[in-house]
This record gives C-alpha cells, sequence and structure tokens, in this order.
C-alpha cells in the first residue's frame, strides 16, 4: 500500500468538484508503462495516456536519466538575452518533424500559455506588417485553446469564457463540424467541409481587415474527439489566405503521432501559418509547450524592429526552453524516432477504432468518432447534462480503466506502447461499463 493523504483541505484541484473530489476521491500513486496504480494497490489501466501527454507510456528511463543528467550539468538558465546549447537542439529537431516551411520556434511551459504566445505572435506580426488593427481573432465553437486569457476569449465551451467575461479578448465563433448525419462515422465525415464558409461570412460581416487570425484544432479534442469534415481544413486555409489572416493548428493534443503523422497537418496535408504544441512533447514528463511559425513571419516581425536595441516581441516566461523541459523533450523524441511510435500508431489505429466502433449497440452509446489513436464516446444523455460523464468516468475507474470525461463524452487515447492485450482489455471494460442500464 502506498500512503493516501489524510488532509484533502488545503490542495484546490483544477477543473474538478472538489466538494464531491473530497468524499470520494480517486487517486494515482504510481504508474508503469500504460497502467496506473492506485495508493490501495489496485492496477487502473490508462485509457487517456494521463491527459494525452504519454505516447511512450509511463516511467520512462531514459526520460529519467536525462532529465537528472540535465539537472546535474545546467539547472536553470534564463533566456532573455541569455540561452543553453540543448534549446537550439531541440528547435531543430522540432523543425525536422513539422511540416516543411514552419521552422522557427518559441519555446513555453503549457498549452495554454503556448495559445497566448501565438495570439501575441500573429498581432505582433500584424503591426510589423503596419495592419495594427487586426485585432480580432476566430475560433470554433466548442474548441479548447487553454486557460489563460487569451485562450479564454478563444473558448468554444461556453462555461469556460462566461465565467470570466468582461476581460476576454475580441474573438468570432465559428459553428463545431459535428453534424447527425456524420454519427458513427469512422474517420473523416464526408459532409460538413462548407461549414468552413463561415469564416468567409465572418469576414465579411466583421471587416477581414479587423480580423487577425483564425485558431482551430485540426481534431477537436476536449469536445469528445470533432474530426473535420474532408475538405474542411483545406477551405479554411484557402478562405484565410484570400483575407490575409493567420491560420493556426492546435496541436496541443495532435502534435506528436496521435493521428499517425507527427502533426495532424501532415495527417490531413494542410499546412497552418502556426502549430502550438505540448503534452506530447515531453511524454508529460516535465511540462513544456511550444509554437511553431514560418520564417517569413519571423523575417517580417525581425525587419520591423529594424536596427533598435529592443526584443522584436514584447514577450516571453522565466521557463521558455527550460533546458530541464528541452532535454526531456530531446530524450521524449529520441524514443519516438528509435521505436518508430508515430508508425506504431498508424498500425495500431485498426484495431483500436475497430475495438471503439465495437461498442456501437450498447445502451450508454449514442455516437462513436474517430481517427488515428484518438476517439470519442458520446453517451446517451441523462437528464442533466454531463452527469452521466462524470458517472462513466467513475463508473469506468472502479471497473479499472481510466478515461478522460468531457461533458457526456468520454475520450480515449491509448499509449502507442500499448499492446493489442491492453486495447482488448480496454475494449472489455467499455463493453461492460456502458452496456449497463445504469451506471449509477
Ligand atoms: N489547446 C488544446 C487543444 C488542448 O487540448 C489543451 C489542453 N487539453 C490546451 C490547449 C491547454 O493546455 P494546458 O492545459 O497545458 O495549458
Amino acid at each position: 500500500m502506498l500512503a493516501r493523504p489524510t488532509n484533502f483541505d488545503h490542495h484546490w484541484l483544477p477543473f474538478t468538484n472538489n466538494r464531491m473530489f473530497r468524499e470520494t476521491p480517486q487517486m494515482f500513486a504510481k504508474a508503469e508503462g500504460v497502467r496506473y496504480l492506485t495508493p490501495e494497490g489496485d492496477t487502473v489501466l490508462d485509457g487517456s495516456s494521463g491527459l494525452f501527454c504519454t505516447p511512450a507510456g509511463h516511467g520512462r528511463r531514459e526520460i529519467a536519466d536525462a532529465v537528472h543528467a540535465q539537472l546535474m550539468t545546467l539547472d536553470y538558465t534564463p533566456h532573455f538575452q541569455r540561452a543553453a546549447p540543448v534549446s537550439f537542439e531541440l528547435a531543430e529537431r522540432l523543425a525536422g518533424l513539422l511540416p516543411e516551411g514552419l521552422d522557427r520556434v518559441f519555446f513555453a511551459s503549457s498549452g495554454s500559455e503556448a495559445v497566448d504566445s501565438a495570439m501575441k505572435i500573429c498581432l505582433t506580426y500584424h503591426r510589423a506588417k503596419g495592419e495594427g488593427q487586426r485585432t480580432r481573432f476566430v475560433s470554433r465553437n466548442w474548441g479548447y485553446h487553454g486557460v489563460n486569457l487569451g485562450g479564454t476569449s478563444l473558448a468554444g465551451m461556453v462555461n469556460n469564457r462566461r465565467e470570466f467575461s468582461g476581460v476576454t479578448c475580441d474573438v468570432v465563433h465559428m459553428r463545431q463540424t459535428w453534424s447527425e448525419e456524420q454519427r458513427y462515422t469512422q474517420g473523416q465525415p464526408e459532409t460538413g467541409a462548407e461549414l468552413a464558409d463561415d469564416l468567409e461570412e465572418i469576414c465579411r460581416t466583421y471587416g477581414a481587415d479587423t480580423i487577425a487570425g483564425v485558431f482551430v484544432e485540426p481534431i477537436a479534442g476536449s469536445i469528445g474527439t470533432v474530426v473535420p469534415p474532408k475538405g474542411y481544413l483545406e477551405r479554411l486555409r484557402a478562405i484565410a489566405d484570400r483575407y490575409g489572416l493567420l491560420l493556426i493548428f492546435d496541436e496541443v493534443i495532435t502534435g506528436f503521432g496521435r493521428t499517425g503523422a507527427a502533426f495532424a497537418s501532415q495527417a490531413f496535408g494542410v499546412t497552418p501559418d502556426i502549430v502550438t504544441m505540448a503534452k506530447a512533447l515531453t511524454n508529460g514528463a516535465i511540462p513544456m509547450s511550444a509554437v511553431a511559425t514560418t520564417a517569413a513571419i519571423q523575417d517580417t516581425v525581425f525587419a520591423a524592429a529594424g536596427d533598435q536595441d529592443r526584443p522584436e516581441l514584447f514577450h516571453g516566461y522565466t521557463y521558455s526552453a527550460h533546458p530541464v523541459a528541452c532535454a526531456a523533450a530531446l530524450a521524449t523524441l529520441d524514443i519516438y524516432r528509435d521505436e518508430k511510435l508515430f508508425e506504431r500508431a498508424a498500425a495500431l489505429s485498426p484495431a483500436f477504432l475497430d475495438m471503439i466502433f465495437g461498442l456501437r449497440n450498447l445502451p450508454q452509446v449514442s455516437d462513436l468518432r474517430g481517427y488515428g489513436m484518438l476517439a470519442g464516446i458520446q453517451l446517451a444523455p441523462a437528464d442533466k447534462p454531463g452527469a452521466k460523464g462524470s458517472l462513466a468516468q467513475r463508473a469506468l475507474f472502479d471497473a479499472g480503466l481510466h478515461v478522460k470525461a468531457t461533458g457526456d463524452a468520454l475520450i480515449v487515447a491509448p499509449a502507442f506502447v500499448s499492446g493489442e492485450d491492453d486495447l482488448e482489455q480496454m475494449g472489455d471494460i467499455l463493453r461492460r461499463v456502458l452496456g449497463r442500464a445504469d451506471l449509477s
């Protein structure tokens, strides 16, 4: 048995019903491979790679060793007019993985920071071009882009935005792409590309010359995995080009192999102007995120600074490019390369999606969606929205499976090191629990 805390009063948990948690705390005390261990010693299969963070599995010694070695060599350096060699190596490695042209990398520590950094890069770029009036952004209903004030403004999940209205910036939302006719579609839906025209409509209504950029998750993750219709992202790209907007793909969930390609941009063959990434960048081991953009955008911003002695971008964090995070990321990228984990994700995907789509006729299931190693299970809703998701998450945990619930959907995202037997066990637990008429 591992120690369970006796006092739950002091730690205020994020995005948690803390009152309920304190009554029946669900805790992990240890993790190895694709399994967690509770303080009582019960094993819980990890169906969501933690929070989409650990494609290489938990407890990777290579990452721990790299972190330890970096801590003993150079534990910290500021990055304001200073730098360490390790961050340049990491930026170059990322440039090699990203779609061609996205090869300038800015570092931060979380997905939320990456999103806000990307917004500021957009604003700085337009101002550098003499278009400083482009201050508005476009995103999508039900989108999730973190919880800093920029990301809160972009948020299409209304609760996350409404609670803080008054301090958010100017964002117009497009419609989400899911529709009734897409129910139970595996992979990209055939219909819905024209929903991208919402962007054109917004450009006409608000004036394209007031809009800096459009943020989308290539696969909308936090709504419960909504896969873009065929042609949708291409159409967004074309409209953004037509009106001089920057297109930003928030790949915080989809980056690093989740779609079977390094980035979803490559899986869908559409290259944005900016990509944000986090989570699997360090296999979840150390907080780190990054924003990648093009030389053209960087050159424009640098040119505007001319020969003045000032930063080109008035933005950065104490922990931007933290050397220990860089070392963790480099060790993680080595694992992905040496174990061919993105290829493995692509190879495992059919068995994974077959398992998910085999849940179709269960009483608790009302829709299934999936692409690569990412799937959404929509639950037949109860009277109160979100109640079913919460019940299912707890029932699955008790049955030995960790999955992330969001509203009345479950997001399943196994590690790429999962074996077929792990996927079978996941399927067994899902069938057993979601096959029940009553989850309470
Ligand atoms: N963008 C997307 C698409 C995300 O899924 C998330 C987190 N789930 C974030 C941004 C925010 O990341 P973080 O929680 O690390 O700030």
